[in-house]
């Protein structure tokens, strides 16, 4: 590992001064500090963000404010999140060991990097880690790599399983960086990776995250989390699902679906939900709509199984809330 300095903020407007002058942002370090032991991320200076904004905060209007140095265990063990937002608090479970959920925070987990092996080979060549140098995932290992607004430069999906609940939930990111603070939604805050797959999300130089808020849960609404995976724990998606739905008189009335392992940021199933949105509430329609979802998918040999895999998925965790 290469040297580095360390400092650790005492404010949110220290930490962005700190970034503003060439710092890297350190949260839990479960996945920075790997990437610069591999030497694939290098910085010269870190702010040690872990101690700012932590906890989570119940809003008059029902909405619910976490701290972006939140750790993953205490939201999911948050006695409000559990009862009105169980998609986000199974998703959490799901991802990682308890250990790595002990550690990591919330804004952390929100920028981690992609776990395709190419990234994390510095013998490989790889857009993301170093732009212009190709794509060995392509014609390599690609099982799990991404069917969904892929380019012809990177495949690599999004690794977060939490991201994924917070787009089925409207959630936003409260966001602090030199010009000012602003909001954006958290379905808006990745790139497609495009020409560009270095270029991961739309925060600029030093912006830093500094809360999620999740909106007043839905009325009369019902929410999952469903992970398929190689392995039973610690293993990443190859498909997932976080789906939000109400159902009044046996017609969807509400419905939110976002879906994990299947494109390079947490992917929002908007198809779906426009054809299940006022459609009788039926295996049928689930099974239609999450076909819909999956028609511009540009699978390649080894993962073309996530285009049958993903809508199966999501057809039965409708049925399950709906039942
Ligand atoms: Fe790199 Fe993306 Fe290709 Fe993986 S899929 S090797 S991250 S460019």
């Amino acid at each position: 590992m290469r040297e580095f300095t360390y400092t650790k903020a005492a404010d949110a407007a220290e930490a962005v001064r700190l970034a503003a002058a060439g710092a890297r942002y350190l949260g839990g370090g479960t996945n920075l500090v790997d990437l610069m032991r591999e030497e694939i991320e290098r910085p010269t200076a870190l702010v040690d963000v872990s101690g700012l904004a932590q906890g989570i905060t119940e809003h008059p209007d029902g909405s619910v404010e976490i701290g972006a140095a939140t750790r993953n265990t205490a939201v999911a063990a948050h006695p409000r999140i559990r009862r009105d937002y169980p998609v986000l608090a199974r998703a959490i479970v799901s991802g990682a060991s308890g250990q790595i959920r002990n550690a990591a925070t919330v804004g952390g987990n929100l920028l981690q990097r992609t776990r395709c092996p190419y990234f994390y080979d510095v013998a490989a060549r790889c857009n993301k880690r170093e732009p212009g140098s190709g794509c060995d995932a392509r014609q390599g290992f690609h099982r799990t790599h991404a069917v969904l607004a892929t380019s012809a430069h990177c495949i690599a999906t999004h690794p977060s399983d939490m991201c994924v609940a917070l787009v089925a939930l409207d959630a936003q990111v409260h966001i602090l960086g030199p010009a000012g603070a602003r909001v954006v939604a958290v379905a808006d805050l990745y790139r497609d990776p495009g020409e560009t797959p270095h270029l991961e999300t739309v925060l600029g130089p030093a912006e830093l995250i500094t809360a999620v808020r999740l909106p007043r849960a839905v009325d009369g609404a019902v929410s999952t989390y469903r992970k398929v995976r190689d392995r039973t724990s610690y293993a990443f998606a190859l498909v997932s699902v976080a789906a939000v739905l109400r159902v009044v008189d046996a017609t969807v009335a509400d419905v939110r679906i976002a879906l994990g392992g299947v494109a390079s940021r947490p992917w929002r199933a908007r198809v779906a939900e426009r054809e299940l949105l006022g459609a009788p509430a039926e295996p049928d329609t689930f099974k239609r709509a999450a076909e819909a979802e999956f028609r511009s998918a540009r699978p390649l040999p080894d993962n073309a199984f996530k285009v049958s895999l993903a809508p199966r998925v999501v057809a039965d965790v409708l049925k399950g809330l709906s039942g």
